[in-house]
């Protein structure tokens, strides 16, 4: 069975104008007390799970800004997992960077570590939009961290691009994408932007002083650009995420198919042994827990309806859909009794929903309503 291993890195240099991803702005003392606290976390964890015989199939360092994390601090975490926990062979190793904090000798420290599916938070390669996102790198960036990533023979890396911006419409998407194909990344997350609440653009965007996109637009911005990667390659093997064959990124198959998974950090989430729980978000509390010796976690109650939902939700945005086989082996209930039949014959009618070899999965127009359609199905 695959075990994933996921650590938040809480810190960034400046906060975007888009994200309520928890972070703190970047301190080096602070992130010193942090790593000193994650290494008291990695130790309590592996010695609850010193009788788990498995091997961690996946590590994904996302955060925060991970590739602003001190060479020496990360590498001695590293020998701690390493000492705790059995490694695969085949290891997939991912880690999250921004482009304006990548040079060569970064990325061969990664190379070094074991690292080896460096992933770039390109965005868009628009200056102006990189500007109302507050990010603080430019297109040259993204352009010189792949060209050094290559350089480096990394032969799996991925892109993020974000589309739905404020004032973009489907041409600047297009040539968005046409940069970001020429540079032949083996793995694309594909995102809209998404509004949240306390956020500086949601501010400006309900004060009028930026417009989005319509929601109409940005349906034909999705699937302008799902056609312009299928064109070049690419397939979608889950709603925002596109990969050349082979180059899907097995950590969130993981999570989108069950397997279970350790998280590490503030705010990380965990799915041992069928319990879920989740690391508390604030590192104050989480310095503060881990000096005392406590693990810094909450248990999460939902029950089994709701985590029967989730699977549904998180399933139908695959492209493989949801394994009826494996719904009922890992609840103990056919699917059908979790759905609403008349809605299930409708969607089904129209096409929406299709019955394929043993899954239930979306077709390409259902895609378009991913949510509408899970929160129409799910009884
Ligand atoms: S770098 Fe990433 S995590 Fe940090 S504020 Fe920007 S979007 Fe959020």
């Amino acid at each position: 069975m695959p075990l994933g291993l996921y650590l938040h890195y809480p810190f960034c240099r400046n906060r975007c104008s888009y994200c309520d991803f928890y972070k703190e702005v970047y301190d080096k003392n602070l992130e010193r007390q942090f790593f000193h606290a994650l290494a008291t976390e990695t130790d309590l964890v592996a010695n609850e799970y010193a009788d788990d015989k498995r091997n961690i199939t996946s590590i994904f360092i996302g955060g925060g800004t991970p590739s602003l994390a001190a060479k020496e601090l990360l590498s001695d975490w590293l020998a701690i997992i390493k000492n705790c926990f059995r490694l695969s062979n085949n290891l997939e190793f991912s880690i999250e960077t921004n482009p304006e904090s990548v040079d060569l000798d970064l990325l061969e420290f990664y190379q070094q570590l074991g690292v080896n599916r460096p992933l770039f938070g390109i965005q868009s390669f628009d200056t102006r939009l990189l500007k109302v996102l507050d990010r603080r790198h430019l297109p040259r960036d993204s352009h010189r961290a792949i060209y050094q990533a290559n350089a480096l023979g990394f032969t799996n890396f991925g892109v993020d691009l974000i589309y739905g911006l404020p004032g973009q419409n489907s041409n600047m998407l297009a040539m968005d994408l046409d940069q970001m194909l020429d540079l032949e990344p083996p793995h694309i997350s594909f995102y809209q932007l998404a509004i949240e609440e306390g956020t500086g653009l949601a501010e400006k965007v309900s004060a009028g002083t930026l417009r989005l996109p319509d929601q109409e637009l940005a349906h034909a911005m999705y699937r302008g650009g799902v056609q312009q990667m299928e064109e070049a390659g690419y397939h979608r093997y889950e709603i925002s995420s596109f990969a050349r064959p082979g180059f899907e990124c097995r950590h969130n198959l993981g999570y989108w198919e069950g397997d279970e998974y350790l998280g590490l950090g503030p705010s990380a989430h965990s799915f041992m042994d069928g319990q879920r729980f989740s690391n508390r978000a604030y590192l104050a509390v989480y310095l503060e827990e881990l000096q005392a010796g406590r693990l810094p976690r909450v248990i999460d109650e939902s029950g089994l309806e709701e985590r029967m939902t989730e699977a549904i939700m998180l399933g139908l945005r695959t492209s493989q859909g949801i394994s009826r086989k494996r719904f009922s082996q890992r609840f103990g209930v056919p699917l059908k009794d979790r759905l609403d039949r008349k809605q299930y014959r409708i969607l089904i009618e129209s096409g929406h929903l299709v019955p394929d070899r043993g899954n239930l999965r979306l077709s390409d127009e259902g895609f378009y309503l991913a949510d509408e359609i899970t929160r129409r199905l799910v009884k």
